[in-house]
């Protein structure tokens, strides 16, 4: 279990997710993951059933390092290499590049979040430098306070979303694509 599983008590729900994710998700798209992978060794394809806030994707990515680019074309480089990342026409598709496979499997994490989000808030309560905010009257609208963000991630790893349709999928664990970071 990594450090901050412990940490941050977040090896609480190490095998449950909170508020029943899973039966949120069924019950709201009529699919066990509305969220699917493609690709190879060095990219991944993510699709999914609902449109991605750019807005707070592209702050998302800020998460990452520094970000250059516009219009749904990015480069991300940081502390987990450098990657590609294009959005898809309607805006629902998300192509990542990269060598590193830690950073696609984030990036796709990021995906999640800005599609597909319970607004439960855990995110901006766990991160510890209050780099986070959510902005506007709901959905998934956040902003990236890039001078505090210390780039740990914890708001993925408690992000239930996140961690039902990205980090804990089978294929991302071991299966096909293996790109589990943990
Ligand atoms: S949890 Fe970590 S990565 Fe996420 S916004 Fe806060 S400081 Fe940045
Ligand atoms: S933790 Fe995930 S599901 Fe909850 S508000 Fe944050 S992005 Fe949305």
């Amino acid at each position: 279990m990594s450090s901050e599983f412990i940490d941050y008590g977040l090896w609480r729900w190490r095998r449950g997710l909170p508020g029943d994710i899973r039966s949120r998700v069924r019950a709201s798209f009529r699919v066990k993951y509305p969220v699917r992978f493609s690709g190879d060794g060095g990219s991944l394809i993510v699709d999914a059933d609902k449109p991605i806030n750019m807005g707070t994707f592209t702050e998302f990515l800020k998460m990452l390092g520094s970000v250059e680019g516009t219009d749904g074309s990015y480069i991300v480089r940081g502390k987990f290499g450098e990657a590609e990342v294009r959005v898809g026409q309607g805006g629902n598709k998300v192509l990542i590049s990269s060598t590193s496979k830690e950073l696609r499997v984030h990036i796709a994490g990021f995906v999640a979040r800005a599609s597909i989000c319970g607004e439960c808030n855990l995110c901006v309560n766990w991160c510890p430098t209050k780099a986070l905010r959510r902005v506007g009257s709901g959905g998934p609208s956040f902003i990236v306070d890039e001078s505090k963000c210390i780039n740990c991630l914890l708001c993925s790893k408690a992000c239930p979303s996140a961690q039902y349709l990205v980090y804990r999928r089978p294929e991302i664990r071991g299966g096909g694509l293996s790109l589990l970071p943990y």
